[in-house]
């Protein structure tokens, strides 16, 4: 009686085990396949969520490659009413030193029981935590999962710790590939794409409105006497600018549109959907937003202009990318030679 009472308890626990497996091999090449990185760290909220039933879920990350501090990067099911400046944990703190060499997920009833995490456990209020899950990639953290209850109020169980240990090493390794892929594509000075990249989904972008029809454009621009800047403050100021119109640009299209460093102080931006006058509105509009900029100096803020050049594709006339990008070079000189600090149009 007992015999059979225990075959069918392993068999359940061996068809929960399959289960648990076949979501986890699910959830992985779903992460594996995300390189987009604000969407794979939405993925992997959403695949907790999901599988663990738990109403709350946080994730804090080294986002910037200059940074040796965690942040709150993404949370669900939180009132966005808290703070999350204010959680900010250092790589050397001991809780992170802890996860580093101890890899795996564990309550916070747990962890409040040795003194030395107290200081770094109190910035987690106003999460509410449960659960910390350390990512760890290259014997390194690189992010922590803090999840809140359970939606029902039951225990996490030993299982939910090992699924959470495995699924947050799928992350952390998504995490990782994200991040090379982000060195490889975006210039750091300006956190614009890179030349090779803008090259080819400008390539993609032209293939697409071959296939449905659909507008689009380029603008070329360039910073105006930047030469004679770059002598009058210093190279390092120089520098300043280039990452403040990085910024500027990136607030001034759409979250489809491509925007590069195309040159040292040359920048380009593909505009799909758009035709010559749409593309011609954004050019003027950032070139305004320049011009009326306070761009940070040592003592006063200090103003420089941009010329910029737009074309819009033309099947007939545009054989490769390079075709179309020489139209909107051909009219960034235009611009240039009739007084810069203009918007100019090839027609
Ligand atoms: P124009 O109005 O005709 O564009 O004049 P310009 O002086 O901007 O043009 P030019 O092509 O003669 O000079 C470009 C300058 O841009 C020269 C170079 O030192 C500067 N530059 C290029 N890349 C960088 C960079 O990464 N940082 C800084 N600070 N300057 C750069
Ligand atoms: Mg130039
Ligand atoms: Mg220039």
């Amino acid at each position: 009686m007992n015999h059979k009472f225990d075959s069918r308890q392993s068999s359940e626990d061996l068809e929960k085990k399959i289960f648990d497996l076949r979501n986890l091999i699910e959830i992985g090449m779903s992460l594996s396949s995300t390189l987009e990185f604000e969407n794979l760290v939405e993925s992997i909220l959403y695949s907790i969520i999901g599988q663990m039933f738990v109403e709350r879920v946080a994730i804090i990350l080294q986002v910037d490659i200059d940074v040796n501090n965690f942040y709150v990067h993404m949370c669900k099911g939180y009132d966005e009413c808290f703070d999350k400046n204010t959680i900010i944990v250092q790589e050397n703190s001991p809780l992170v030193r802890f996860f580093e060499s101890d890899g795996k997920p564990r309550k916070i009833a747990e962890l409040v029981q040795n003194p030395i995490f107290l200081a770094e456990l109190d910035k987690f209020q106003p999460l509410d935590p449960e659960i910390f899950v350390p990512m760890v990639s290259k014997e390194k953290i690189n992010g922590l999962l803090i999840l809140g209850r359970k939606i029902h109020g039951t225990e996490f169980t030993e299982s939910d710790l090992d699924f959470l240990k495995d699924l947050a090493r799928f992350a952390a390794i998504a995490v990782e590939n994200s991040r090379l892929y982000r060195m490889a594509t975006v210039d750091r000075k300006t956190r614009l794409y890179v030349h090779h990249f803008f090259l080819e989904r400008l390539d993609e972008e032209i293939k697409r409105c071959q296939r449905y029809e659909q507008p689009l454009s380029v603008i070329m621009c360039d910073i105006d006497h930047f030469k004679q800047f770059n002598d009058t403050y210093g190279h390092q100021q120089g520098d300043v600018i280039l990452k403040e119109i990085g910024a500027l640009i990136r607030k001034n299209i759409r979250k489809m549109d491509i925007a590069s460093r195309f040159g040292g102080e040359e920048f380009s931006i593909a505009l799909p959907e758009t035709k010559l006058n749409g593309a011609h509105a954004v050019a003027s509009r950032i070139r305004k937003q320049v011009e009326a900029y306070p761009f940070s100096g040592l003592k006063d803020p200090l103003h420089v202009t941009i010329s910029l050049g737009v074309a819009e594709y033309d099947k007939a006339r545009d054989k490769s990318p390079e075709d179309l990008l020489k139209r909107a070079d051909t009219a960034l000189y235009k611009a240039k030679n009739s007084g810069r600090n203009r918007v100019a149009m090839f027609k």
